[in-house]
Order: C-alpha cells, then sequence, then structure tokens
C-alpha cells in the first residue's frame, strides 16, 4: 500500500487541526492509500483523539532518544507513545540545518522510535551543489547507512525512508519522477547491500519535495516509489485529498 504522509511543519493551532481532521475523515475513509499526518507536538492529543475510529494515522516530526532526563524544551519517545503516536519524522533537512539534527543522532533517534514500538520516518536529501557536482548517490548513501547502524533486518523491514532532495522543499521545484525514482532504487539497492533482498522490498520508501495532486499519480507510479511526504500540499484539504486518492 502506497503511503501519503502528510508534514505540517510549524502550521496549524491544536484547534484548526482538529479541524482540519474533522473535515478530512470521511473524504479519506475509503483511501487505498495509507494516511498519515505529522503535526504539531501540541496538536498530537487532539488530533488521535478525532482520529479515533478512523484510517488515519498520527505521527511527531521529531522526538529525543533518551527516554527521560535534563533536556529542556524535549520530547521523548514514551511521551509520544503514551498519545498514540504511529510514526516519527526524523532527520529532516529543516531540522539538520536548523537544529544541528546530525546523521548520528538520527541514528539515535532511529533506536529509540523502533524500541518503543514505533516507526520511524528517516529523511534524506541532497542539496543543488551536491546534485550539481554529482555526488547524489554518495550523500544519500552516506546518510542513510548512518542512520541504519547497529538496526536489526526487522527493525529495518519495518522502517520508512523519505527522499527529499534539498532544492526541491518548498520550492515548487518537484524533482522529475526519474530523478526521484533513481534515487529511491539508490536507497533500496543499499539496504539489499546492507542486509538483504527481502529487508529491501519491505522497506518502505517516499519521495518528499513539492508534491501535489498534479504530480502525485506520476511519483507514485514509479517502480521504487511507495508515496510521498508532503508538506504545503498536506495543509490544503482539497490537494491533500487528491494525493491520497492519487490513483482513483
Ligand atoms: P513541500 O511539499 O512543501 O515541498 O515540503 C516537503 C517536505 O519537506 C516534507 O517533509
Amino acid at each position: 500500500m502506497k503511503m501519503a504522509a502528510g508534514n505540517w511543519k510549524m502550521n496549524k493551532t491544536p484547534n484548526e487541526a482538529v479541524e482540519f481532521i474533522q473535515n478530512l475523515k470521511d473524504k479519506v475513509k475509503d483511501a487505498e492509500t495509507e494516511v498519515v499526518v505529522a503535526v504539531p507536538y501540541v496538536a498530537i492529543p487532539a488530533v488521535v483523539e478525532t482520529c479515533k475510529g478512523t484510517n488515519i494515522k498520527v505521527g511527531a516530526q521529531n522526538v529525543h532518544w533518551e527516554d527521560s532526563g535534563a533536556y529542556t524544551g524535549e520530547v521523548s519517545c514514551s511521551m509520544l507513545k503514551e498519545l498514540g503516536v504511529q510514526y516519527v519524522i526524523i532527520g529532516h533537512s529543516e531540522r539538520r540545518e536548523y537544529f544541528a539534527e546530525t546523521d548520528e543522532t538520527v541514528n539515535k533517534k532511529a533506536h529509540a522510535i523502533l524500541n518503543a514500538g514505533m516507526t520511524p520516518i528517516i529523511c534524506c536529501g541532497e542539496s543543488l551543489t551536491q546534485r550539481e557536482q554529482g555526488v547524489t548517490k554518495e550523500h544519500i548513501r552516506y546518510q542513510i547507512k548512518i542512520a541504519l547502524l547497529g538496526l536489526t533486518k526487522e527493525q529495518v523491514s519495518k522502517l520508512v525512508i523519505a527522499y527529499e532532495p534539498i532544492w526541491a522543499i518548498g520550492t515548487g521545484k518537484t524533482a522529475t519522477a526519474q530523478q526521484a525514482e533513481e534515487a529511491c532504487y539508490v536507497i533500496r539497492e543499499l539496504v539489499k547491500e546492507l542486509y538483504d533482498e527481502e529487508t529491501a522490498e519491505s522497506v518502505r520508501i517516499l519521495y518528499g519535495g513539492s508534491v501535489k495532486a498534479s504530480n502525485a499519480k506520476e511519483l507514485f507510479d514509479m517502480p521504487n516509489i511507495d508515496g510521498g511526504l508532503i508538506g504545503g500540499a498536506s495543509l490544503k484539504l482539497d490537494e491533500y485529498v487528491a494525493i491520497v486518492n492519487y490513483n482513483k
């Protein structure tokens, strides 16, 4: 099943979030796509409540790798798990750029999320300079190799990995379906190399970066693309519904 995961980033208050989900739920109830909304921390309790009895799953956009302690401002996996969170985005390029997230912390977070019984959505992707220098493949292989360090085959087979070229995020500039497919193929081949073919087939690989209703089908129909991580378009009801129902 393909996945349409919305990354709301720092958008919508708890009340706005609930209103959006109330309008969304009926429109996606027959979706053949897995629907995930990664909402701001403070909206999680209300959104989980509103999603009860629906096919919408709730995600967070970050987490700390320690379970508790003196980490002012941080949130742990057990806190998210208790609220009913199922997915956690880690390693987003915005967190790498503005909040010093590194491949090493992404790896620690991946372990913590899996140990808590949730699913990480691990982001990777190259900058425009890296693409122009021809090091896209090496860069995403490096990022994912470190992110997966120490994870078992069973853990990796449950993972979601999102390929998000930085130059395509929020720019309206989408990678072509071919470019996105090539990068997702590189990731799947790496998982095969590090684990085995079965694991590579079960890991889900998403594309993110200016996904919209008009390009979702072309992207999601690619053999190595298992869906999308959607920013701006996931905040607009009709646009997001059209992406979720891309195959109808
Ligand atoms: P946009 O869809 O707004 O380009 O954002 C993509 C993204 O960063 C999703 O995580």
